[in-house]
């Protein structure tokens, strides 16, 4: 591992995009592109508004960020505290969302596995879920480290 951060943030609406900044700016270490670090961005609000709307309920709880720097790849993971999902298999198909109510579409993991290489979940009733992402960023020609 070349560089790792964490990050205890409350489930706020307002946190979504000061999470997906933060995670945009620690990939910005492995000099994506303007598209993987979209990409990235998009991923992390998903899974943080999964936390805050599902995990929690809207009621503020606590998310964990962690990112993990490899030679050519990033790792992300969006835990919370939570209700955690009661069938992983199911939550992960596109279209399935137990709160449609909310006029949610039910396309959030299938959009985090459309921009990240690997998306793993891992979930407990009562006691919250861990989505576990992996992005593959490849070094440009004539990169420097800056080492
Ligand atoms: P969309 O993301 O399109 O607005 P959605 O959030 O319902 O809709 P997904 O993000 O794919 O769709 O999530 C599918 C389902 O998985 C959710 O409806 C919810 O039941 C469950 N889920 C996802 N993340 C969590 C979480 N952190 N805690 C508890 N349940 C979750
Ligand atoms: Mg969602």
């Amino acid at each position: 591992m070349e560089n790792y951060m964490k990050l205890e943030i409350p489930g706020k609406h307002q946190n979504e995009s000061f999470a997906r900044v933060v995670v945009a700016a620690f990939a910005s270490q492995l000099d994506p592109t303007l598209e993987e670090v979209n990409d990235i961005k998009t991923a992390v609000s998903e899974a943080v508004t999964n936390a805050i709307i599902h995990g929690y309920d809207d009621k503020e709880g606590s998310i964990l960020i962690e990112g993990r720097l490899f030679k050519d790849m990033i790792e992300v993971e969006i835990i919370d505290f939570g209700k955690g999902i009661e069938n992983v298999e199911k939550a992960l198909q596109p279209l399935f969302t137990t709160r449609p109510e909310l006029e949610r579409s039910g396309m959030g993991f299938t959009i985090m596995e459309k921009f990240m290489d690997r998306v793993e979940v891992i979930s407990e009733k009562s006691r919250g879920t861990r989505v576990k992402m992996e992005k593959e960023i490849t070094k440009k020609e004539g990169y420097m480290t800056g080492e």
